[in-house]
């Protein structure tokens, strides 16, 4: 994180932005904290004291309210041409602090052609106190001609043992810690959640029961139910806890309660970005559920990840060390061919739901694939 240091203490000299990078690529795998350290970074250009976290400007940029922060996600599933074009023209008006204009750009990988050329050209091009903050999973998921212009952060998922230890340094019981940090592989939020929330950790169990479901076809189906219902559930709970402390944060940002000259047109103002925050909660509440079948799914090939290791007698850490004897219960009941099937059949309904394929339907054609990699009897 020195490179970021630097370009703080460099963006606080007011002999100008000469020595400022005016486009960031802040990648990591989900769970890495990406879009944390791109608000962190943010906090630090727009406040006075280098981020200090406590600050009006702070806390206008950890709920997204900051006159000076584009907070921006794409509309949908990608980042239409249109959306993208006010963005840029925004982008390049003048810091109302005089500062700097930053704008974050989450989920950078989901431009379509169109909307990176836009995008580059700002990019190109840069308004003297612009700072663009690009997210996206990895590097090589954008064109070079963006990713060359960029700046590059790239933050790695922490090991097991790191997660665990925030999780224990949290008064989470070691050996739950561990189990929770193992199954969560590196995503510290999905670790805390699974350690913490009974509920959370009953749907995750509720999927890998499938592999004991799938011993005929009626039964295919009815887990492919449960487990797009699990995942849906587990989504309403992760958005249904950040929506309403996001809203609070909000009103307090916007002074509520507070009375005096200009307090009307503060409220008028509230409302205004309250709206905008319940229309950004949506998107991403979406997003969210996409991502949680998603994970539910990952959760479920990792199981016969496990199943392959033990039927091939590999020595790695399995995720699934909790169910250590449902795995080999399963391990002892099929081939390594046949796991091999299966995890085939999981990473194409993943495939199939990312290219908007109804997630139910590609649930089902996964559970029927793997009854049938079932070995004859
Ligand atoms: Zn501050």
């Amino acid at each position: 994180m020195d490179q970021l240091s630097r370009a703080v203490r460099a963006a606080g000299d007011p002999s100008g932005s000469a020595g400022m990078t005016h486009a960031w690529l802040f990648t990591g795998p989900p769970g890495s904290g990406r879009s944390v350290a791109a608000r962190g970074f943010a906090a630090a250009l727009l406040c006075d004291r280098q981020g200090c976290g406590e600050c009006p400007a702070c806390r206008q940029v950890e709920v997204g309210s900051h006159a000076d922060l584009l907070l921006v996600r794409p509309d949908g599933l990608s980042y239409g041409v249109k959306q993208t074009r006010d963005l840029v023209l925004k982008a390049a008006t003048a810091p109302v602090g005089g500062r700097w204009r930053v704008v974050i750009f989450e989920d950078a990988d989901r431009a379509t052609e169109q909307a990176a050329n836009a995008l580059l050209k700002a990019i190109e091009e840069p308004a003297p106190r612009t700072v663009w903050l690009l997210c996206a999973p990895y590097a090589d998921d954008l064109p070079t001609t963006i990713r060359s212009r960029c700046r590059l952060i790239t933050l790695r998922t922490p090991p097991t043992s790191a997660v665990a230890a925030v999780l224990e340094a949290e008064g989470v019981d070691a050996a739950q810690a561990l189990t929770a940090a193992q199954a969560a592989q590196g995503h510290i939020g999905r670790a805390r959640r699974l350690a913490t929330d009974p509920e959370s950790a009953r749907r995750r169990s509720e999927v890998l029961a499938v592999p004991f479901q799938v011993s005929r076809l009626g039964d295919a189906l009815a887990a492919a139910d449960a487990l797009v219902k699990a995942a849906k559930a587990d989504a309403e709970a992760v958005t249904g806890e950040m929506d309403e402390p996001e809203r609070d944060a909000m009103r307090r940002a916007f002074g509520e309660g507070s009375t005096g000259k200009g307090v009307a047109t503060a409220v008028r103002g509230a409302a205004g970005a309250l709206r905008d925050l319940e229309s950004r909660q949506k998107s991403r509440a979406t997003r969210v559920q996409r991502d949680s079948l998603d994970r539910a799914l990952l959760d479920l090939a990792g199981f016969y990840r496990d199943v392959l290791a033990v039927q091939l007698g590999a020595d790695v850490e399995l995720a699934n060390a909790g169910q250590r004897e449902q795995v080999a219960d399963v391990a002892v009941a099929s081939g390594p061919e046949v796991t091999v099937r299966r995890i085939q059949a999981i990473l194409k309904a993943r495939e199939r739901i990312a290219v908007a394929v109804a997630p139910l339907l590609a649930v089902e054609e996964m559970t029927i694939a793997l009854v049938d990699g079932l070995r004859p009897a």
